[in-house]
């Protein structure tokens, strides 16, 4: 039993096995990992740190207490058939991944904001024109989602003197900040929204919803920033929004297929910033001290942080 036995972990990780076994080494010099396929007698196992298991993963796993996800999000998982959803399932949430997560959305916001792609065209054009920016205080940033990740990019962009509004799925204040939430007010949001920035995950509810009909409620010249999941995003819309110039511009770091697919005109769309999914990765050293608190927490009868909730995909 986890709550006062030996834990022994199995990894199946997001091919950076070494770097997790010397975090732990760290952080828990006497956790036992275990390689997934290579785990010795599955009954020993009760606890997992995973990133996209394979369904046969779960079948002898007959010990199993907790489940931690390597990622923020956590649609790896719960896409998995076998997953024992009836486990308690901890989400990734550690400082380092939600720190790079900020730097990535605020370079892009500034990005936008201080009109560097046409600064850049200029350039290349040799073409010297004072363009008129407007000030931070004067444009609307819409951080769609506002959770742990949307929640610290909004606090950011607040002391960068931006006006910031967040869209949510449920009702509740947040920090002072204009909140919309629901299908209902999602319209009112994007008419807002002179910068978007999109960090939900990906569930039922969130597909596509950044459309041809959504997108077209946002301000003439808005800019979209999608660093939450690449299906958030119907790409087709958004490369029409951008083409007949009802869009400005986007970055995009997470796509509908992954890798994108070489022939996809997103890398090499003038108005396209593309990344491979690289906006934020989790940091091994402080996921394992997050890991190790919480199973120490745990075994002073402290509940299980981050909880996801397998019914609402996130
Ligand atoms: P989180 O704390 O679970 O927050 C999710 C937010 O999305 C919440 O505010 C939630 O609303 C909102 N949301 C969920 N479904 C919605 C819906 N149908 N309509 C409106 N809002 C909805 O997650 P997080 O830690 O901030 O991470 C967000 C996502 O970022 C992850 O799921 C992952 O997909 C992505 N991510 C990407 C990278 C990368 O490198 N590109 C790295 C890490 C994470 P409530 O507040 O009402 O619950």
């Amino acid at each position: 039993m986890l709550e006062d036995g030996k834990a022994v972990m199995l990894l199946k990780t997001d091919a950076r096995d070494k770097i997790w076994i010397d975090a732990f080494a760290q952080a828990m010099p006497e956790l036992e990992v275990r390689l997934w396929p290579d785990m010795g007698d599955p009954s020993e196992i009760n606890c997992a740190l995973l990133w996209g298991p394979p369904p046969e993963l779960f079948d002898a796993l007959d010990n199993l207490e907790v489940i931690f996800s390597i990622g923020a999000g956590v649609d790896s998982l719960l896409t998995c058939p076998t997953l024992p959803t009836h486990l308690p399932i901890v989400r990734m949430v550690e400082p380092e991944l939600t720190a790079g997560m900020v730097e990535f959305c605020l370079f892009h916001v500034l990005r936008f904001h201080r009109l560097m792609p046409q600064l850049e065209t200029n350039r290349i054009a040799r073409h010297w024109e004072e363009l008129t920016q407007a000030p931070a205080s004067e444009i609307t940033v819409g951080v769609m989602g506002l959770g742990v990740l949307g929640m610290a990019l909004a606090r950011q962009l607040t002391a960068l003197r931006y006006q910031v509004i967040g869209y949510r799925r449920g009702p509740g204040e947040v920090d002072g900040l204009e909140v919309f939430h629901g299908e209902a007010q999602l319209e009112a949001f994007m008419r807002r929204s002179e910068i978007l920035v999109a960090l939900m995950p990906s569930t039922q509810e969130t597909r596509g919803l950044i459309n041809s009909r959504t997108l077209s409620w946002l301000p003439p010249t808005a800019y979209v920033i999608n660093a939450g999941r690449g299906d958030l995003v119907n790409e087709r819309d958004l490369v029409k929004a951008l083409d007949e110039g009802s869009l400005a511009g986007a970055a995009l770091d997470v796509f509908e297929t992954e890798p994108l697919p070489r022939d996809s005109v997103l890398w090499t769309h003038a108005k396209v910033y593309m990344t491979p999914h690289v906006a934020s990765i989790t940091h091994p050293p402080t996921a394992c001290r997050y890991i190790a608190e919480a199973i120490d927490d745990f075994r002073q009868g402290k509940p299980w942080p981050n909880l996801v909730e397998p019914g609402r995909g996130y």
